[in-house]
């Protein structure tokens, strides 16, 4: 694989595809952990006096100008440490001699982008000398800016494939593997293979609802995936590493009062929101004899204070835990963030979807195009 490290950037302007897709608010980025995992690597090519000029995406304006996903919010809070001069556009524009840091516009705005056009291609191409990938979470696309001829592993990119090929490589036993969330679909690949190569496999969130469905027990209304309730049964349901939750919080809506239940006695009109006490007790056992643990989704609606604790319990052991341990996940990391824990993870991975599928054993365009 070739890494920025090994290659000479004295000088020279240096396009760096990062993955500042950060939530934002009010037009002010809210969370900028993806912004500051690539700040060593600014730093660095600034040290050895290269233009850096940086291209991101964010939202899905799929190919067209969004005013609304102009990538201004970032500009401003890069500006807070280096300067920065923000461009209207991200190819055919002019990248001056000068010590600022260039953040180009968003690159979905152009369709060539996805569509991997030649032009756009071309274009992108005739920005700088080197080409530097820094975006994981954007990894497992396979875009025009995420495999450019040439590109070279960003500091973040080395550290990412580093930490990841050795939980898929090299795992610790016991491997606990943590998977919670929103969509079964979007994991099951993930859960598939670690149904087989891990110790411990325990499900919670709403795609846990899923897989209690489809052992034919009742979760009432709450949010889950009956499309994939056909795939989930070909999983082995009753291998004895699965753990799935036997006491679930439940409740007529969100904001209605709670009751604990065993899973199973959901009401028709209750929907499950958070895993009960007693399986919060057993998940936390098991994660304390890992060695190696690898974390991604909540176990409930962590948006409302009163679905939270199952994630914070989880949260908590998983950083106590003395095992390696690993974390990835738009809604995992806020949690971290939130309990104060992020320097007890030994690698947060700045990929969701990238990471899971990484994990899964599969290929992505971008690190194959490093090599
Ligand atoms: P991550 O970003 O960490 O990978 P996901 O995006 O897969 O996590 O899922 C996070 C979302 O899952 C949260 O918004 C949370 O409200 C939702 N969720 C978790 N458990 C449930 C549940 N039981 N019912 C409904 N939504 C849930
Ligand atoms: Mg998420």
């Amino acid at each position: 694989m070739r890494t920025l490290r090994d290659i000479d950037v004295k000088g020279k302007k240096v396009l760096v595809r990062v993955d500042f897709n950060v939530p934002l608010e009010n037009g002010r980025v809210v969370d900028d952990f993806r912004i500051r995992a690539v700040l060593p690597t600014i730093e660095y090519l600034r040290k050895q006096k290269a233009k850096v000029i940086l291209l991101t995406h964010l939202g899905r304006p799929n190919g067209k100008k969004v005013e609304e996903l102009r990538v201004n919010p970032i500009a401003e809070k890069l500006s807070e440490f280096f300067s920065v001069e923000k461009l209207d556009d991200c190819v055919n524009v002019e990248i001056k001699e000068n010590d600022s840091v260039v953040l180009l516009e968003n690159v979905q705005f152009h369709a060539g982008e996805k569509e991997k056009s030649p032009e756009f291609i071309k274009a992108l191409t005739g920005l700088a000398d080197v080409f530097v990938l820094e975006a994981f979470g954007q990894a497992h696309r396979d875009y025009a800016s995420i495999t450019l001829p040439g590109a070279c592993a960003g500091l973040l990119m080395e550290k990412e494939i580093k930490n990841l090929s050795e939980v898929l490589n090299n795992p610790k036993h016991p491997l606990v593997v943590v998977v919670g969330g929103a969509k079964i679909s979007t994991k099951i690949k993930m859960i598939k293979s670690f149904l087989e190569k891990a110790d411990d496999l325990i499900l919670g969130g709403a795609l846990a609802n899923t897989v209690i469905a489809a052992k034919g027990l009742s979760i009432g209304k709450s949010v889950s995936e009956k499309s994939m309730e056909e795939e989930v049964k070909k999983l082995e349901l009753t291998n004895t590493k699965l753990h799935i939750p036997f006491d679930v919080v439940v409740a007529t809506d969100v904001s209605a009062p709670a009751r604990i239940a065993p899973v199973g006695r959901t009401e028709a009109d209750e929907m499950i929101l958070d895993i009960g006490p007693d399986t919060i007790s057993l998940y936390k056992d098991v994660i304390k004899s890992a060695s190696m643990i690898i974390w991604n989704g909540p176990m409930g609606v962590i948006e409302s204070e009163k679905f939270v604790k199952g994630s914070d319990q989880i949260a908590l052991a998983i950083a106590e835990s003395e095992g390696f341990s690993v974390v990835g996940g738009g809604e995992s990391i806020i949690l971290l963030e939130k309990l104060g824990i992020k320097d007890k993870i030994n690698h947060i991975s700045t990929g969701g979807g990238a990471m899971l599928n990484f994990l899964a054993g599969e290929k992505l365009p971008g690190v194959e195009a490093l090599k």
